[in-house]
Parts: structure tokens; sequence; C-alpha cells
């Protein structure tokens, strides 16, 4: 049974606290393995990521075969249907366009006292992209990865993608390639991601680690983080829904399982003004999880986590919404723009009953990988952003650093940082002609 509240219970600020408190991700020893794999991977390198091969995806590979080869590739790619190809390139050219319009400008001016400053974006010089594989596999979300880096401009890419009992998907190989990345290892879990920060004798090391995972490689990139950058720790899917009573309980249901379906720990949200709705969609659910394919998953993650509150209004839906901060949030109502424009935190809103977060997955062209566990209060989906860097830029003219000078070395001598106010303080005296200088 999923729980059931309603904003107007005596209890329901208790409620609503222990939900938000509760943690759906549970590994207590998963940190210390991974602490012992980063540890494997770091001393031994490439002979550690085979071993670890071996045990995890039960293949035994060499190191020259760590990395697909062109051909394998191409044999991979030749398997996949014209309505995959053409399904795939269209998500990507619509992922493409979307990403294209994050790219930041750079910034120069000069001001009144002459300074010129600004800013300037570079890219990083090398990316890794874990794309999970263990259970299922996730072509999209190679796309989620690569383009916005391409699009940023990253000089190198290299996928990891474990391929457990040696079974590569074809998919992933051709989304690889759409996105322009050609260097993608098989392998997976923790020890690809050690590989990625530290290198390997194959592999060389990145600069920022990007992707989704498991609790092996969420704790890994936890673990790696400060000797590369990481974009963010995606936990557990989530859904919220929030639907009027002129909605057809069949469409929320079935949105509100597509997130249920993914994994045991997602979670699954609805928010109505309208009792007798909310107990219709969750007739419709009972209805769909028992045909659909991955009902067990569904059934527990709805069961366990699964949460129906019945709201006094739609302005009061905002304010629950944003309490969750959910990673994805539909909003089935007669004005979802209005009622968009109350929500503060949410990582990607879809709008109107037209508009199911299904096409966010896939094809819509915002980015898929989205902050989880109510990191939205914070934190964004990947973008282009996530692959940049930005250099500041500051240059001062002899009047520019006369007019500004003097307070610097004022502030040095408040911090008695003596050779931060002479480097001022020689440039001042020259420009006062002093006969010392
Ligand atoms: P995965 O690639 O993340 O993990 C597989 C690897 O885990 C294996 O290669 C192995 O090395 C390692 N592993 C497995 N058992 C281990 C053990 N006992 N000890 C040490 N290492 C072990 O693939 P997965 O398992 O299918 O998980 C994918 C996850 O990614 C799911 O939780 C899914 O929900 C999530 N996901 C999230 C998003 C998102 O955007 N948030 C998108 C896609 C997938």
């Amino acid at each position: 049974m999923p729980q059931y509240i309603d904003t107007q219970d005596a209890d329901f600020e208790t409620k609503l606290s222990a939900l938000l408190s509760a943690k759906r991700e549970d590994s207590p020893d998963v940190d210390d393995i991974v602490a012992g794999i980063i540890a494997d991977v770091r001393a031994r390198g490439d002979a550690a990521v085979l071993d670890l091969t071996a045990k995890f995806d039960r293949m035994d590979i060499t190191a020259d075969q760590l990395r697909f080869s062109s051909a394998e590739i191409d044999a991979l790619i030749a398997q996949v249907s014209s309505e995959d190809r053409a399904a795939l390139e269209l998500a990507a050219e619509r992922i493409r366009a979307y990403h294209v319009r994050q790219m930041p400008h750079d910034e120069q001016w000069t001001d009144p006292e002459g300074a010129t400053l600004g800013w300037r974006w570079t890219p990083v010089s090398a990316a890794g992209l874990y794309v999970p594989g263990g259970l299922a596999t996730y072509p999209s979300s190679v796309l989620m990865n690569a383009i916005p880096a391409k699009v940023a401009g990253v000089p190198r890419l290299a996928i990891t993608v474990p391929t457990p009992d040696g079974a590569a998907n074809p998919l992933v190989m051709l989304a690889a390639r759409i996105s322009g990345v050609d260097e993608i290892y098989r392998i997976g879990g923790a020890q690809a991601i050690a590989a990625l920060a530290y290198g390997t004798q194959s592999i060389a090391p990145v600069d920022k680690i990007t992707g989704p995972g498991n609790a092996f490689v969420a704790a890994a990139k936890r673990r790696v983080f400060g000797k590369v950058g990481i974009d963010m720790i995606a936990g557990p899917s989530e859904i919220l829904v929030i639907a009027d009573g002129d909605n057809d309980p069949d469409w929320i249901a079935i949105d509100l399982l597509s997130q249920a379906e993914h994994d045991e720990s997602t979670q699954s949200i609805l928010l109505t003004d309208d009792p007798a709705f909310a107990r219709a969609v969750a007739a419709s659910v009972d209805k769909f999880l028992q045909t659909l394919e991955r009902r067990d998953i569904a059934r527990k993650a709805w069961e366990d986590n699964g949460v129906i509150i019945t709201v006094r209004d739609l302005d009061e839906a905002a304010v629950v919404s944003d309490r969750f901060a959910p990673e994805h949030l539909e909003l089935c109502v007669a004005d979802p723009d209005a009622l968009s424009a109350k929500i503060t935190h949410a990582g990607a809103i879809f709008l109107g009953a037209w508009t199911p977060e299904a096409i966010g997955d896939y094809i819509g062209g915002p980015n898929h990988v989205l902050p989880t566990a109510r990191s939205a209060r914070f934190s964004s989906g990947l973008s282009v952003l996530d692959f940049l860097k930005r250099t500041t830029l500051a240059k001062m003219t002899p009047q520019a650093l006369a007019a500004i000078g003097p307070a610097a070395e004022t502030l040095a001598r408040a911090e008695s940082l003596e050779a931060h106010g002479l480097s001022v303080r020689a440039r001042l005296d020259r420009l006062n002609g002093d006969p010392d200088e």
C-alpha cells in the first residue's frame, strides 16, 4: 500500500518530515568495498581492473581487450535496426539543439577606473562518461552525457560501460558513435571510476567523471572527487505528479509507474486536490501492476515508497512539492505555466498532461541526468556547464592601479601580508617617480 496523507491531517507535518528524511538508499558496507577496489586499482592498475572485471562481470579479458576495437564497434552497430537508429538520431539531434543554447558567453569590460575585467570559459581536457550496464542498458544515458560534453568542446571523451558476461549493447555503441566518442572501455563499477580517475597502463586518466550508476559507482565517485571533478551523485529516481481531477487516471497512474519500474528504491508521489481522483489513480496503478513487465520491481517501489497526498488547492500543492524538491515534476493541471511559476525547487518540470516524464528521459531535449534525494534545492541537472570551467581575467593600466591599488595595500596591511602590500607599493612608487624605486 502506498502511504495516503491529507494536508489537513493533524499529524501532517510529522508525516511529511518523516518522508523528507527517509533514506531510500541503504548500502552500509558498500563504501568499504569501494575503498578497497580503488586502492587496488591505484596499486596494480590494469591487473586489478582485469581481476575485478572477471569477478564482478564474469569476463576474462586481457589488457589489450579493455578497449573496444573499431572493428568490434562497427560489428555491433551493424546489428541496430533502422527504426532504433532513426529514433536515436532524432534524440541526439534534439538533445544537441537544446544543449547548444546552454553555452555561456565570455565577458569583458573596462570599468570607470580603467581596469579591464572579465571571464572566459574553457572545457576540461578529458572527461570520463560512466554508462551503467549491470542490470539494464542505457543508450539514452550515452547521449545525455556525451552530447553536452561535445557541445562544451571537451577534446577527449572516454566511455566506460560494463558488459556482464561479455554482452555488449549495440545501441550503446551507436549512441557513442552518433555522439562522436570512440574511446570505449568494457568495464564498470568502482574499478571503472578508479581507472578513469587515477589512470592505468591502458587507460589515461580524465579530469571529470559524469554519469549515473549503482551504489558502487556512486560511492566511488564520492571517493575520487577532488582528484577529479564529478557531476553529482544521481541516486534512485523520483517522480512527483501534481494533477487536478480533470485528468485520465490511467495516464497519471502509468506516469507514476514509469519511474517505479526503474528500481525498488525509486519514489512516486501524487499530489491532488480531488480525493475521488486520488482513489481512481490508485486503482489504476493496481490494474497496471497486474500486467507490467517489470511489475515486481514497480510494485515493491510503489508499496514501499509511493505516496498520495490530498491537498486543499493547487497553491498548497506547489508548496508541498517544493518541500520534496523532486527530480521530476509533472504538472497535469489546466494552467501548468501558472503553476510552474510557483515552483522553486525541481530538477525538471513537465508541463501539462501531454508531456509525460518519459519524453524527458529520451527525446525532449533537456538532460535526464538530474539531482535526486532533494538535492534539487541546491543543484541542477547535467549541462554543458558541467564540462566547462570559468577563468577570471583582470588587466590594470597604471592609472587603474593608481586608483584602486592603495586600497589593496591597506587591506594587505590589515591582513598582515606584507609581500602582498609591497607588490602593489612597488608599482605605485614607480608611478610616483620615487627615486628609490
Ligand atoms: P552499473 O553499471 O551501475 O553497475 C554494474 C557494476 O557494479 C558491475 O560492473 C560491477 O563492477 C559492480 N558491482 C556489482 N555488484 C558488485 C559487488 N557486489 N561488489 C562490487 N561491485 C559490484 O549498473 P546497474 O547495476 O544496472 O545500476 C544502474 C543504476 O543506475 C540503477 O540504479 C539505475 O536506476 C541508475 N540510473 C540512474 C540514472 C539517472 O539519471 N539518475 C540513469 C540511468 C540509470
